[in-house]
C-alpha cells in the first residue's frame, strides 16, 4: 500500500503529556461547569477512539481527494469524490460532529483543550475533510448569537441534519480588506432580507452530502455606511427551511457559479458563491442587531484557531513520517570514518544534518502544539467564566486574543518553513507522491492566507491586541514567562535554558520598547518591521511553554521506567535545541528592528 493512503500519524502521547501532565485539566477544566459531565477517562477513551478513525477511516480518502477533482453541475451542486464521502459518513456514524457542541444543545460538551486536541488529529489526517466540519460550529454561532426564532429554525435541525456551515465575507475586489464588501441586503419585512452580489473563495460553499447548506454571510443592508461598520450578518441557507426547521423543497437563490483549481486542498470545496441572481437569496439578519463584523470576529476567531492547528498537525505528522524513512533509508557512512572506503553504509538518522533537520521539526511541532493548547486552555477557562462576554473571562479572552496570531499567523509561516524541512530528509523520494509530504505542502500552504494574511495577523498583533491595551495584557503574559524563570526553571539542571529564555524575554520588550518611538515617528515603521514582532513573540512565547514542558519532563525523568524515559528525554532535548538554537535569533531581530529605516518606501517603482 502507498505511503500516502495510511499516511496519518499522530501523537497521542504528546497531546495527553499537554493536556493531563502541563495543563492538567482534570484539574482545572474537567467536571467544572459548563464541562461537567466529561472526565478525564472518557477524554483519553474519545481522543484515543479519534486517533485510530484519523488514521484508519479519514486518512485514506487523503490522496484520492487531491487526485480526483470535484465537479460543478448545471444547477450549481458541487460533488465530491466517493472517497471523501467515505471519510465522512465514517465521522458522522460515529456522532463526532457532536463532540464540540454543548450540552444544552445535544452535544457531547467537550471543552477546546479537548475539541482542539480532536481537531489535530481529523486535520493532520486529512485538512480537506477537516473543514466539512465546520457546519456544527456555524449551529454553535446560531444558538449564541440567533434569536429564539432562528434557534428553532437553525440549530438543532443543522445538528441532526448534519447540515454544512460556511462563513462568505470575501469578494474579488474585498479580501483583506474585508470593508469594501458590496453585497446588498435589502429588507423585505417579516424579518426576511433578500441579498445580492458575489462572494468569492468560500469554503464549502456547495457540496453533496450533505441535505442542506447554512451560510453566514456578510452583506451591507441598503443606506448603511461604509466600511466593516456597515456590515450585518446574515443566515442564508440553500434550501429553504420552515418555522419550525424543517427542510422545505424550495431552492434559495444562492448558487455557486464556479469552483476554484487550487494548489493543494483539493478536497476542499472554494466556491464562487452569486446570490440573487437567478431567484432571491433569503436570508435573516442574525440578533436583533446590525453588528455584523463584531459577530462574524467570533467566527473568525475560530476559524483562526483553526487554521493554526491545522498547520500544527500537517508538521506533526510531516515530522513522524521523515523520522520513519530516516530510520530505514540507508545511505552513506558515518562522517568520522569519511576516509574509509569500506566503513559500513548507515541509516540517514545517524547523519549529524539529517538530526538537525529532524530536531528542528520535532522541537516546532511539539512547540506550536504547546502554544496551541495552551491557547485552548485559556478558552477552556473563559468558558467557565461565563464564556464571550463574561465580565470576569476579559482578562483572559484578551490574553486568548493576543495568542491567536501566534498560533495562527507565526504556526503558519513556520511550519511551511519546516514542511520543506521534512521533504528534504527523504531526498528526491519526497518530490513524489509516493509519500504524503508534496501534498502536505502544497495543502498547508494557504495557512498563511486565508483568515487574514501573516501581515493582516501581525498588525492585528502589533496594534489590536498589544498597543490597544497600553501593553497590559501582553506585559501580564511576560509577567509569567517571569515567574517560569524564577521557579521551574530554578537550580542547575535547566541553568542554560533559563538564561536562554531570560534573555529572549529582555530582547522582546527591547522590540516593543524600540517599536514605541518608531510607530510615533512613522506607522511604516509597523508595516516593516511587524512581521518580525509576530515571529520574536511567537518564538518567545513557545520557548516559555517548552520551558514549562521541560521542568516536568526533568521532574518525572527521575522514576520514569519504558517508553516514558524515551518519551521526557525527549521532551528534554527538543527544549535544549530550541533555547540554542532559535531564542538567541530574538537578539538579532531585536538589532535589526532597533536598525529599521523607511528608506524602502523612497525608492521608486520603476527601480524595483
Ligand atoms: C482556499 C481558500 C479558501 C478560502 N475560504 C474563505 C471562506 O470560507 N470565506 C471567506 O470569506 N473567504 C475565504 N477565503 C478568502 C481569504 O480569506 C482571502 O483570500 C484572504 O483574506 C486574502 O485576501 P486576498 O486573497 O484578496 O488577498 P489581498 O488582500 O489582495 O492580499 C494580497 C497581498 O497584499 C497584502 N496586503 C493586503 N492588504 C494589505 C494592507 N492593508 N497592508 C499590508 N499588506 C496588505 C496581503 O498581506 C497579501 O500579501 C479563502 C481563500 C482561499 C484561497
Amino acid at each position: 500500500m502507498s505511503a500516502t493512503v495510511l499516511h496519518y500519524k499522530s501523537n497521542l502521547r504528546d497531546v495527553y503529556f499537554n493536556l493531563f501532565e502541563v495543563l492538567d485539566i482534570e484539574r482545572t477544566t474537567l467536571g467544572r461547569a459548563p464541562f461537567v459531565s466529561m472526565d478525564g477517562s472518557t477524554a483519553r477513551d474519545a481522543l484515543k477512539q479519534l486517533a485510530t478513525l484519523a488514521e484508519t477511516e479519514i486518512a485514506p480518502s487523503f490522496a484520492d481527494t487531491d487526485r480526483t477533482p470535484l465537479t460543478l453541475d448545471a444547477d450549481g451542486n458541487v460533488h465530491l469524490p466517493e472517497s471523501l464521502k467515505k471519510s465522512m459518513k465514517a465521522w458522522w456514524d460515529g456522532s463526532w460532529h457532536l463532540f464540540e457542541v454543548p450540552e444544552h444543545i445535544g452535544g457531547f460538551g467537550a471543552p477546546p483543550t479537548i475539541w482542539w486536541s480532536a481537531f489535530e488529529m481529523i486535520a493532520g489526517a486529512h485538512a480537506s475533510f477537516a473543514f466539512y466540519t465546520f457546519g456544527s460550529f456555524v449551529a454553535r454561532v446560531i444558538d449564541h448569537l440567533g434569536t429564539d426564532a432562528q434557534k428553532r429554525r437553525f440549530v438543532q435541525p443543522m445538528l441532526d441534519g448534519r447540515w454544512g456551515g460556511t462563513m462568505v465575507l470575501t469578494e474579488p475586489d474585498a479580501g483583506s480588506d474585508v470593508g469594501a464588501a458590496r453585497a446588498k441586503a435589502r429588507p423585505m419585512g417579516d424579518g426576511l432580507w433578500e441579498i445580492e452580489g458575489t462572494k468569492r473563495f468560500i469554503t464549502n460553499g456547495d457540496f453533496d452530502s450533505v441535505d442542506n447548506i447554512v451560510h453566514l454571510v456578510l452583506a451591507r443592508p441598503e443606506g448603511a455606511g461604509p466600511g466593516t461598520k456597515g456590515l450585518s450578518m446574515f443566515i442564508v441557507p440553500k434550501w429553504w427551511v420552515a418555522e419550525d426547521g424543517t427542510m422545505t423543497t424550495e431552492r434559495n437563490g444562492v448558487y455557486c457559479t464556479n469552483i476554484e483549481k487550487k494548489m493543494g486542498i483539493k478536497g476542499s470545496s472554494t466556491c464562487e458563491l452569486t446570490f440573487g441572481e437567478k431567484q432571491p437569496a433569503r436570508g435573516f439578519l442574525v440578533g436583533e442587531a446590525h453588528d455584523g463584523i463584531r459577530q462574524m470576529f467570533r467566527v473568525i476567531e475560530q476559524a483562526r484557531m483553526a487554521v493554526g492547528v491545522k498547520s500544527m498537525a500537517t508538521l506533526s505528522t510531516a515530522y513522524l513520517n521523515a523520522l520513519a524513512y530516516t530510520k530505514e533509508r540507508v545511505q552513506g557512512g558515518d562522517l568520522l570514518r569519511v576516509n574509509e572506503k569500506a566503513s559500513p553504509r548507515v541509516r540517514i538518522i545517524d547523519h549529524p544534518d539529517v538530526r538537525r533537520m529532524l530536531m528542528s521539526q520535532k522541537a516546532f511541532a511539539e512547540g506550536l502544539r504547546a502554544l496551541a493548547l495552551y491557547a485552548a486552555s485559556i478558552q477552556d477557562q473563559v468558558e467557565i467564566l461565563g464564556g464571550h462576554g463574561a465580565k470576569e473571562a476579559e482578562p483572559l479572552e484578551r490574553l486568548n486574543d493576543l495568542l491567536l496570531p501566534l498560533v495562527k499567523g507565526y504556526g503558519s509561516e513556520k511550519v511551511y518553513e519546516l514542511l520543506s524541512v521534512s521533504l528534504q530528509c527523504f531526498g528526491g523520494s519526497g518530490y513524489c507522491q509516493d509519500y504524503p509530504i508534496e501534498q502536505y505542502i502544497r495543502d498547508q500552504k494557504i495557512d498563511s492566507l486565508y483568515e487574514g494574511t501573516t501581515h493582516i495577523q501581525a498588525q492585528d498583533l502589533f496594534f489590536r491586541k498589544v498597543a490597544r491595551d497600553g501593553g497590559a495584557t501582553l506585559r501580564g503574559l511576560l509577567g509569567e514567562v517571569q515567574r517560569t524563570i524564577s521557579t521551574d526553571l530554578a537550580g542547575d539542571a535547566l541553568a542554560v535554558e533559563r538564561q536562554a529564555l531570560e534573555r529572549a524575554s529582555a530582547d522582546l520588550q527591547g522590540i516593543y520598547g524600540a517599536m514605541l518611538p518608531k510607530m510615533q515617528a512613522s506607522l511604516y515603521h509597523v508595516g516593516f518591521q511587524a512581521n518580525r514582532v509576530l515571529s520574536a513573540t511567537g518564538e518567545l512565547v513557545i520557548g516559555w511553554r517548552l520551558c514549562v514542558q521541560a521542568a516536568i519532563a526533568q521532574r518525572k525523568l527521575a522514576t520514569a521506567t519504558g517508553k516514558d524515559v524515551d518519551f521526557y528525554t525527549g521532551k528534554l532535548a527538543a527544549v535544549r535545541w530550541y533555547c540554542q538554537n532559535v531564542l538567541p535569533g530574538l537578539t538579532l531581530t531585536r538589532k535589526l528592528v532597533e536598525a529599521g529605516t523607511l528608506e524602502l518606501m523612497d525608492v521608486p517603482e520603476a527601480a524595483f
